[in-house]
């Protein structure tokens, strides 16, 4: 092709890399953006005047080498664009009957405080993290960074005995419910799979290489958070010649048998394009961006997505020293908890995760400030869309000030806030299009993610690509970071620049 115009439909993660990606390679690419700013469910939200923005919903920064990866990748010096602070506290852990411990960067500096509290052997627990982290380089080789349109590509003798080896049908926590006893650690190593508001039993235990990454590689800070690193990633994209329009919702990807050759928005302006990737949920790009019937796609109807989360955060008065930058609330019979978040069940108990920046990062404690987000995970709309009413909201924020107290030990948290701000899944539907305002997009349930996840060509209409959380490789930032890769190499072999398709 001599010139090849690219419109990606949404800003997020997945839309900023996949554009980053194509214009390095030389394609002219424009990116609309429903939102008033780029980065979906990683773009930041204001505070008070004069305090720090706070994240909005994801914080953790596992695989840290992914985020100075797209930089090198597109030949700039991503020190130009972000710092990072590499975190010796990876994760402190809170336990309801009142203990708690931290993991660290590391390990050798607890093994006897680890063995202690567990119970279990440190050589056992070191063992697990090399296994696993094994399986994770296996995985990123074999699966998560490559696509998987064409299953006979699978079926080398090399890739098939390394897949043989992966065993991704053994669950979650059938992997690790064999390696440890104590119930405590197994909830910890547990609690990303648990996270996702599904069975561990029926998640894969490639879930499991998470923890194990986070230990062997450690987790990265973005000073100013997460919501600096869609900065960066924006002033690349502008600093490449990317065009970028915001407030621009798109309505339709409108098409001509089986090709797109044109965008609408929804102030009725068409923009022409040789090739469409859509950044939206999958769902909402084939019924409302493609007006396609969900009983004409057979997975779509039988899609089962993962939970929702409610948020909270808080700016405050006060510092919380007994907090570390990522922090886990973690309650007893935590597999029943999840289990009933994931089938629609309101939970009882509060397992939280409280990322508390301003631990690690003095941006986050602008006039004397502190800034906090408390995340607890509760079912996705499915269930009950009518449930979140303003009296719920006021009862989810009482609950998680109160947990909050607890944990810091003191009477109430109400004097110390500065500030607030609240999001449900409603947020999440309605301002990013979420479908069923689900948190992580598809479930990774076995079958779903061997068989049903969604991959980044369309399957009927040539010139359209998917990327982002539903997506092969699926959900989390470094994942779909990958999975932009992967558009974009697509799109260099199928349509390359100097030969005319
Ligand atoms: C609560 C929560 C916590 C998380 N925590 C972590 C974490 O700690 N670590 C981690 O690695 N991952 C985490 N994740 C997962 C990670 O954030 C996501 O997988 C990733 O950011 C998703 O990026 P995306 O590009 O696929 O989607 P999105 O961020 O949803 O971006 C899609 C974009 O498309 C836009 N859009 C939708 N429809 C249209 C339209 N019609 N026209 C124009 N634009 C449109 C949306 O506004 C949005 O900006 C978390 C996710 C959530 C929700």
């Amino acid at each position: 092709m001599a010139g090849c115009h690219i419109i990606i439909i949404g800003g997020g993660i997945g839309g900023l890399c996949c554009g980053l990606h194509l214009l390095h390679a030389g394609y002219q690419v424009s990116l609309y953006e429903k939102c008033p700013q780029v980065g979906g469910v990683i773009q930041s939200i204001p505070s008070a005047p004069g305090y720090a923005d706070y994240d909005s919903f994801a914080s953790i920064g596992i695989h840290p080498y992914a985020y100075r990866q797209i930089f090198t990748d597109i030949g700039l010096h991503w020190q130009d664009y972000f710092s990072e602070i590499h975190l010796d506290e990876l994760y402190r852990v809170f336990y309801e009957d009142g203990s708690s411990f931290t993991f660290k960067k590391n390990e050798i500096s607890y093994k006897y405080d680890f063995e202690a509290f567990y119970n279990e052997s440190f050589s056992d627990y070191n063992t697990f993290i090399n296994q696993f982290y094994q399986k994770y380089l296996t995985a990123y080789a074999l699966i998560l960074s490559q696509p998987l349109t064409h299953i006979k590509d699978m079926m080398t003798p090399h890739k098939l005995s390394a897949l043989i080896k992966l065993n991704p049908l053994t669950s979650a926590s059938c992997a690790i419910k064999r390696r440890f006893t104590s119930p405590k650690l197994r909830d910890f190593l547990l609690f990303q799979s648990y996270y996702m508001g599904y069975p561990t039993s029926q998640i894969s235990q490639l879930y499991a290489t998470i923890p194990a990454c986070t230990q062997a590689l450690g987790l990265t800070h973005i000073k100013g958070g997460m919501g600096a690193y869609v900065k960066a990633l924006q002033k690349a994209f502008i600093d490449c010649k990317g065009q970028l329009y915001c407030n621009a919702p798109i309505e339709r990807i409108l098409t001509d048998h089986d090709k797109a050759y044109s965008i609408l928005t929804t102030s009725g302006q068409m923009k022409k394009a040789d090739i469409v990737i859509s950044n939206a949920d999958y769902h909402f790009t084939i019924t409302k961006l493609l007006n396609r019937s969900a009983r004409l796609h057979k997975p779509l109807l039988s899609f089962q997505m993962t939970c929702s989360v409610f948020m909270l955060r808080l700016t405050l008065s006060i510092s919380l020293p007994m907090l570390s930058t990522h922090n886990i609330y973690l309650v007893q019979d935590m597999e029943n908890t999840f289990s009933a978040v994931g089938s629609g069940t309101m939970p009882l108990k509060f397992p939280m995760y409280i990322y508390y920046p301003s631990y690690i990062d003095d941006t986050f404690n602008v006039n004397g400030s502190t800034t906090l987000n408390i995340m607890v995970r509760v079912p996705n709309l499915s269930f009950n869309a009518s449930y979140w009413s303003p009296l719920t909201i006021e009862r989810m924020r009482c609950i998680c000030l109160k947990h909050l107290a607890d944990l810091l030990e003191i009477n109430s948290i109400a004097p110390y806030i500065i500030h607030e701000s609240m999001s449900t899944p409603r947020d999440l539907q309605q301002k990013f299009n979420c479908y069923q305002g689900a948190a992580f997009g598809l479930a990774p349930s076995i079958l779903q993610s061997a068989w049903l996840r969604p991959q980044p060509i369309c399957p009927f209409v040539t010139n359209l690509y998917f990327t982002g959380t539903s997506i092969h490789p699926g959900n989390g930032i470094s994942i779909v970071m990958e999975g932009a890769k992967t558009v974009s190499n697509l799109i260099q072999s199928s349509y390359p620049l100097n030969l005319k398709k």
